[in-house]
């Protein structure tokens, strides 16, 4: 401006048209407006100032200078000597700026009211000066919210400005950065200067990327803090962009992250040690399996063997003492070490095709001796719509059933136990297979029934006294059952009996064929059914028609008299009856006795079902007209057998045709004492051995550790047709042993010899690492005389027809 126009402008303010129109611009605006002459005396006050400092143009005027304004103030207690100082405002202070600077000058002051001014001056050329005030008391405050809450968040941020090159960085951050951290952001590479040097690329290339990413970016670094020292902290921020599209500022929040990845660090810490601590539980499990069982095979193998030579009934009772003391005692091991495995996580399914229907039958097979010593009957209810083959873990499934039907046994004083098999529903070709238990037995109280699935819980104390066990059974069982991702439950009346159920999901196993039974010699002929138990009837009646029978079936002796009367008036009589043994009224033998004196009755050759073991000799049951006596419950296969053969004899005999059929022993096709390499260090487990194949067709050729089995085979290969092979040994064990033999056989291209493992460990793993090393069967400790020469029957019988094709 010249000085003339300066002039006149000076001029206009104080001409009254001008002054009313900034008055009315003035007093409708939200600021405080004052203008000072060069001397720092008023010439505008607007009504603003009045009310902010809440004095009236009486108080201040026109012409005042000043520091009348701030004695009013101070008298008022807006103004203390303390905050003129801080905010450098007296007048020569003021005078001092007015010289140096005309540039807009903006101070942030705190009154005494509690309010936060911003005054904003400017100097005009003239040397008046424009004083602007406005209450910014909201904004500070929220700008101090803003730092509170960043704090308690452990947050701050920064904020960039592109133009002038400066950072702005909240309260909180300023104070744990470093004290120089105003001069470091300047002189050095800026926010980067903070942020540890091994960080630096990592942080540029994230705010070099984020014109990619939307204009935001996020990086973690280590940042430096005002102990020089560096912290873990994490940035997020974007990109401010003018009109223009140009960037503008860079605004980044920062959080202090030291806390979180310490606790992330010590979890991953405590996590590694869980994990190697559970694999030394595992391992220890393993041992200690191993070493329990080692004796235990002694113990049992040796009772099996000396129940063969012991005379007196007083040395029976003993070794009966002993065995049963010995497998009770093996049982409670198992159930424990399966407790500390589930426990340890170390439980893992093996899911494998399998025969649904020969895993129940196997249980009831093994439980059956025990039900018959206490006079209860084992009813099998599997429906052919059931199907049999499935995918899952036989074993562990038949654990959970024996664990339910001895329990069931165990709790039942009188009556039967049924055993049913449904299909709840398939979909997706898996089926929800619903197996229940129930018993007739002594029942478990409403109120305990929950808790008998927790771990050492019995539904009455004092039951442990009468019946034994140690109250895993069932947290054993409900655990697998869920792996299995099935459920367990149970219903029970106190005194009448009890009904445990599983539901378990199992894949149908598409692959595998149902062994199909030859019915042609037995389809189409009558058969007639004498059970008083109407679940007995069911299922056999269900059988018999799936093999083309024609079946009745009645429920006592009358019954079945006066029906084989008159199908044989009729000219049609049975071809086959089935007869339980035991029957209220007229029990099968008295039944029996009658139908095979009576020719009017049809002469129809009958099989005898009986839940107790062999009652009559064979003399006196053909005497009677018995052809068969199979015991409940019958596995299908035999019952199959025992029908047809029945059948077609009696077809044979009334040709009067007697074929004789030759016997054929498969010791016969064998050479005499075939050998067989056994590798076991502990001499006790080689007498067992040497004991149990004693009376057998093969001979054992011992060795006491893995080198010298290695070491007998190679003298001459072709001389052993199978190998035992013990997994823990001294020198050399047993999978390097097979190792180096599968090996040798491959170099030489020698026939392969069956190894099978035999070992007092029973983790999952050790069958897999049987295997992996080249074995092909595996048997645990204690091993038993029937699974000894099954697996030599199966293996040398196998390659002699591998060798046959060769
Ligand atoms: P254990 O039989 O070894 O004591 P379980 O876990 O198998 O342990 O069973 C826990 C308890 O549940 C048993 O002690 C018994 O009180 C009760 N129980 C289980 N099955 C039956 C049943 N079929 N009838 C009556 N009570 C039962």
């Amino acid at each position: 401006m010249s000085k003339n126009s300066q002039d006149d402008y000076n001029k206009k303010i104080q001409s009254g048209n001008d002054k009313a129109f900034l008055r009315m611009l003035c007093d409708n605006l939200d600021i405080g407006v004052s203008i000072l002459d060069k001397d720092l005396n008023y010439q505008f006050i607007s009504n603003l100032v009045y009310e902010s400092l809440d004095i009236c143009p009486d108080d201040l005027s026109v012409g005042d200078p000043l520091s009348k304004c701030h004695d009013l103030m101070m008298a008022s207690g807006l103004m203390t000597q303390d905050i003129m100082e801080r905010n450098k405002l007296s007048a020569h202070e003021q005078i001092e700026r007015q010289k140096n600077n005309t540039e807009n000058a903006s101070t942030l002051v705190e009154l005494g009211n509690g309010t936060t001014q911003r005054f904003t001056r400017k100097t005009l050329d003239n040397g008046y000066t424009v004083s602007m005030a406005t209450d910014v008391t909201e904004l500070v405050e929220k700008d101090r919210l803003l730092d509170a809450a960043l704090a308690l968040g452990k947050a701050g941020y920064w904020i960039y400005d592109v133009a002038s090159k400066t950072y702005k960085v909240s309260t909180g951050l300023k104070f744990t950065l470093p004290k120089d951290y105003k001069e470091k952001l300047k002189n050095g590479g800026g926010i980067f200067s903070m942020i540890h040097p091994d960080d630096r690329a990592l942080a540029r290339t994230a705010l070099k990327n984020a014109p990619q990413n939307n204009d935001s970016f996020k990086f973690t670094s280590r940042l430096l803090t005002r102990a020089e020292t560096y912290v873990w902290g994490k940035t997020v921020g974007d990109v401010v962009r003018d009109k223009d599209g140009k960037p503008s500022q860079i605004r980044a929040f920062v959080i202090n992250t030291e806390k979180e990845r310490k606790i992330a660090e010590e979890l991953t810490q405590a996590k590694y040690e869980a994990i190697a601590a559970s694999k030394a539980k595992s391992e220890f499990l393993a041992n200690m399996s191993h070493e329990i069982r080692t004796p235990m095979n002694g113990i049992l193998g040796m009772a099996e063997l000396l129940a063969n030579t012991v005379t007196t009934d007083r040395q029976k009772d003993f070794l009966s003492v002993i065995n049963n003391s010995a497998s009770d005692l093996l049982r409670i091991i198992n159930d424990i070490l399966d407790f500390s495995k589930i426990e340890a996580g170390a439980f893992d399914l093996i899911p494998e095709p399998f025969d649904l229907k020969t895993a129940v039958n196997d249980v009831t097979s093994i439980l059956n001796p025990k039900a018959q010593e206490k006079d209860l009957e084992l009813i099998i209810n599997y429906p052919q719509s059931v199907g049999q083959r499935f995918i899952g873990d036989a074993g562990r499934l038949k654990q959970v059933l024996t664990n339910l039907v001895g329990n069931a046994i165990k709790f039942t004083e009188n009556g039967y136990i049924t055993i049913d098999v449904k299909i709840a529903s398939t979909r997706n070709n898996i089926s929800i297979v619903d197996i229940s238990i129930k018993d007739t037995g002594i029942g478990i109280d409403a109120n305990k029934l929950e808790g008998v699935f927790n771990k050492f819980t019995q539904a009455d104390n004092s039951t442990t006294r009468v019946y034994g066990g140690t109250g895993l059974g069932l947290s054993i069982s409900k655990a697998i059952v869920e792996m299995m991702g099935g459920r367990i439950f149970a219903e029970s009346t106190l005194g009448e009996g009890s009904r445990f159920n599983i539901k378990i999901p199992l894949p149908i196993d598409k692959n595998s064929v149902v062994q199909q039974f030859d019915i042609a010699t037995i389809e189409g002929k009558r058969a007639l059914i004498i059970d008083d138990i109407e679940t007995n009837r069911l299922v056999l009646t269900e059988q018999l028609r799936g093999w083309g029978l024609t079946v009745d079936s009645v429920k006592d002796g009358v019954e079945a008299l006066t029906l084989l009367k008159d199908k044989s008036e009729q000219g049609q009589p049975y071809n086959i009856i089935l007869l339980d043994y035991l029957m209220p009224g007229m029990n099968g033998e008295e039944l029996a006795t009658i139908i095979s004196n009576n020719s009017t009755l049809g002469n129809s050759p009958i099989i005898m079902l009986s839940s107790c073991n062999q009652p009559l000799s064979n003399q006196d049951l053909s005497k009677i007209g018995i052809n068969s006596y199979l015991m409940k419950p019958v596995r299908e296969q035999k019952l199959f057998d025992a029908i047809s053969q029945t059948i077609s004899q009696a077809a044979d005999e009334n040709n009067q045709t007697s074929l004789k059929r030759e016997k054929i022993s498969s010791n016969e096709n064998k050479t005499p004492k075939t050998e067989i390499l056994v590798a076991e260090d502990i001499s006790l487990n080689q007498d067992v051995v040497r004991l149990m194949l004693e009376d057998s067709a093969y001979r054992p050729v011992f060795v006491n550790n893995g080198k010298e089995a290695v070491e007998v085979y190679k003298e001459n290969p072709s001389r052993f047709s199978a190998i035992f092979m013990d997994i823990s040994m001294p020198v050399m064990d047993g999978y390097e042993a097979s190792k180096l033999i599968f090996a040798y056989q491959q170099s030489r291209q020698l026939n392969r010899i069956p190894i099978i493992a035999l070992t007092g460990h029973a983790l999952k793993n050790d069958k897999e690492t049987c295997l992996q090393a080249g074995m092909d069967d595996y048997l645990t400790k204690p091993v038993k005389q029937v699974d000894l020469l099954n697996k030599l029957e199966i293996w040398i019988d196998d390659r002699v027809q591998i060798e046959a094709v060769a």
